[in-house]
């Protein structure tokens, strides 16, 4: 299949270069588009079929459903059964990087909910994104637009190394703003819990909610046998192909000074070895395949730069890559989450 590939340009109005790929999704096909969050792989919500096309051009696992993307906060009464907890988010936060779990009505194939009688709801800030899906005049199905298990896209770059001659489009709108997956709420009694973290952060929840609770899968390895809420939360993910080492703080001091050890004595052994460190470390540690993620508390800039490093990783000869970990505040949980996953689990306290 020829994928097109279709630059926007914002200064000419959005609709019109957005028509053909609307046309797409109408009819079944489907087009990476650009959000806030990551690049979306798209197809119709409505289309079992378009639904089926997605697994396969992601490899995958059908269990692992999809996210439905609106736009406007209340077409959600078309697609599935709201609450309380559902417009206390949207008015907050829509639209904006957040998806949250309602029981779905029978509009929305079980193909979609990969066999749930919920739906994952979530409507994007991003113009393109919202233009998109408002010409389409359905709902989009759209998980993140990578091969399975590799990184998430945040660039048209990205989504063309894995999705090229697999889709019928993908939409060049710009890097991702934000460059982390959308946080997941479910609600639960008055409250919500996280299941996925992400830009809208457990701070900024519990203003609106007083008390929300955290999905275990967050910090911890699954290790036992009930599924996790989420069910993409129980694959390996964000993962390159070498083996990640994740530097935590112990907590008893002085972490910058001994990660800065750590990385030299590593890299002294093996100076191909990746890593990913704050740019305070730069002075100190070069290589290679050394990559800064920003300043140590510029957890905004870290979550943007995330996946494009992971990614380039696979294209250097890095057998083993050492990263030091962003604090857990604000967005910090979020690519924390992320990086605990890339490095499956693999952890070294300091
Ligand atoms: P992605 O589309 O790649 O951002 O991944 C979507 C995430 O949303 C996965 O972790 C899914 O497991 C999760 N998700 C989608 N629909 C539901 C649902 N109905 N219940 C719980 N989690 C969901
Ligand atoms: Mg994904």
């Amino acid at each position: 299949m020829k994928t097109e590939i279709i630059k926007i340009d914002f200064e000419k109005p959005l609709g019109e270069q957005l028509c053909s790929s609307a046309e797409i999704i109408r009819n079944g096909g489907l087009v990476a588009f650009p959000t806030e969050t990551v690049y979306g792989l798209g197809g119709s919500a409505l289309d079992a079929d378009a639904a089926k096309k997605i697994y396969s051009a992601k490899g995958r696992p059908s269990d692992n459903p999809l996210i439905i993307h609106i736009s406007e906060p209340k077409n959600a009464e078309k697609y599935c059964f709201t609450n309380d907890a559902y417009y206390k988010i949207a008015n907050a936060f829509m639209p904006g990087p957040i998806t949250v779990i309602l029981p779905k009505k029978d509009i929305i194939p079980y193909s979609v909910t990969g066999g749930l009688d919920t739906v994952a709801v979530r409507c994007p800030e991003n113009i393109v994104a919202r233009t998109l899906i408002e010409k389409a005049g359905v709902p989009i199905a759209a998980p993140s637009a990578n091969t399975s298990g590799r990184p998430s896209p945040t660039t048209a770059r990205h989504v063309i190394e894995d999705m090229d001659s697999k889709i019928d489009a993908i939409i060049d709108g710009g890097g991702s703003s934000i460059g982390l997956e959308s946080t997941i709420v479910m609600p639960k009694d008055d409250s919500v819990i996280v299941l996925r973290p992400g830009g809208i952060t457990v701070e900024m929840l519990k203003k609106i909610f007083g008390k929300v609770e955290l999905d275990a899968g967050i910090t911890k390895k699954n290790e036992s046998d009930k599924a996790p809420l989420a069910p993409g939360m129980k694959y390996r993910h964000y993962a390159p192909h070498a083996e990640v080492f994740l530097l935590l703080d112990s907590g008893k001091g002085e972490f910058d000074e001994k990660a800065v050890g750590f990385l030299s004595e590593k890299l002294a052994a093996d100076p191909s070895a990746g890593v990913i460190c704050f740019d305070e470390y730069m002075d100190k540690i070069k290589g290679e395949n050394v990559f800064y993620f920003g300043k140590k508390d510029d957890d905004v800039e870290h979550a943007r730069r995330l996946f494009d490093i992971l990614r380039g990783f696979d294209k250097t000869n890095a057998k083993v890559i050492y990263a030091t970990a962003s604090d857990t505040k604000g967005v910090g949980l979020a690519i924390f989450n992320r990086m605990l996953k890339a490095s499956g689990f693999n952890t070294i306290e300091i």
